[in-house]
């Protein structure tokens, strides 16, 4: 696999961009081109972000992840190009992070003292991460017994209060609109405009480290503000032209949660990929809009398909991603397999979120772990050896 990362000097001389209060947002010096690990993403995308003078540049490392070539699925696919974004390199291992970063930062700005958001797992882990950098409190509310373990560990550990709704995350979601409507609580849903600023960076760096913008950007959809986030960021990259076209936005969802394929609310959601647990998505016209504008489809993929892409990621690449974000390379190999992939094609697949986020998945499809006696022959024997 190539690992695209920026290691210049000048970029390498620009991380730990300065506070804003401190030195002002004019000295950061660099404005364009992928960067590695450590720069600060507010400070780097702010002509394209709600970045005032008074907006603290608080950052936990997130953004500038890594876009690897994956050559094992690219052959399967039958595409000219196949790149997984891993947006579980994200400080606590989801793509959330790039979202809640910018709207942490505006509420520290309007003087919010406290955070709340519904989750199925990966927004209460960066709620709870960035309030807890910004020193304010943060409100989680998840539905009961269906939040995957790493992420419950996460957001318990950042010290939020974690209320575990008796409810769908869809309840979860409603409760939480309305505490946050009558409570000096700032909201940190996808609803929060903020949210989907920060997470449209991601498109920012798939074009930067790629030239241009991808054919093809396939990604898992749940609440659909990352579909919505990444056509936002690449239609803003078309128009500020620094690229030279659009790509085509394909969207999955979960067929146990299938709201905007079914056009209609999903009143109990299932299916494996737990982030995608959600059948009234608050995005959903904006996820559409994405589909009709860029000439793109939003299609389903069935929990085997999910979890065959899984392992498949694991096994034939390397790479350990949650079952949700599987869901876009599922989708690719289910629209490879119907002939909607052309040779020429250079796609890009969005991984959104880690593997270790939901660790019983991957010890229940996995194989079986050896046990062996303690014996050096018995272990040889074990591996067909000698
Ligand atoms: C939140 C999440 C999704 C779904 O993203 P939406 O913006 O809700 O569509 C997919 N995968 C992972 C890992 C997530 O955390």
């Amino acid at each position: 696999m190539d690992v695209r990362h920026d290691t210049t000097a000048a970029s390498v001389a620009a991380e730990n961009a300065p506070a804003a209060s401190e030195a002002g947002l004019k000295d950061d010096p660099i404005v364009s081109g992928a960067a590695p690990a450590g720069r600060n993403l507010l400070a780097h995308y702010r002509e394209f972000l709600p970045v005032t003078e008074q907006t603290p540049l608080i950052g936990r490392g997130e953004g500038f992840t890594p876009l690897v070539r994956a050559h094992a699925l690219e052959k399967r696919v039958g595409c000219a190009e196949l790149w997984l974004k891993l947006e579980g390199c994200n400080p606590t291992g989801s793509f959330k992070d790039r979202g809640m970063v910018m709207a942490v930062a505006k509420a520290l700005e309007e003087g919010a003292e406290a955070i709340m958001c519904a989750s199925t797992g990966n927004t209460s882990a960066a709620a709870a991460a960035y309030a807890a950098a910004a020193q304010i409190k943060a409100v989680v509310v998840v539905s009961a017994g269906k939040i995957a373990l790493g992420k419950l560990a996460q957001a318990l550990i950042y010290g939020a209060v974690v209320i575990a709704l008796d409810g769908t995350f869809d309840d979860a979601l409603r409760i939480v609109r309305e505490i946050t409507a009558r409570n000096p609580i700032t909201v940190v849903n996808s609803i929060n405009p903020y949210r989907l600023q920060g997470q449209k960076t991601a498109a920012f760096e798939c074009s930067d480290v790629l030239g241009d913008a991808p054919d093809i950007l396939a990604i898992p959809v749940g609440n659909a503000g990352n579909i919505t986030s990444y056509w936002m960021g690449f239609r803003e990259y078309r128009r500020a032209g620094r690229t030279t076209h659009l790509p085509r936005m394909w969207g999955f969802e979960a067929a146990g949660a299938a709201a905007i394929v079914e056009n209609r609310p999903i009143e109990n959601p299932d299916t494996v990929a737990s982030a995608l647990r959600i059948g009234n998505p608050a995005n959903w016209q904006r996820a559409v809009r994405a589909r009709d504008e860029s000439g793109g489809l939003i299609d389903t993929v069935s929990d085997p398909e999910i979890l065959d892409a899984y392992k498949l990621l694991a096994e034939g690449e390397g790479v350990f991603a949650e079952p949700a974000s599987a869901a876009s390379v599922a989708g690719v190999l289910k629209l490879a397999a119907a002939g909607e992939v052309k040779p020429t094609d250079r796609i890009v697949c969005v991984l959104t979120g880690h593997g270790l986020k939901d660790p019983q998945i991957a010890l229940d499809v996995a194989r079986d772990v050896v046990p062996a006696p303690n014996d050096v022959r018995e272990v040889e024997k074990l591996l067909d050896l000698r």
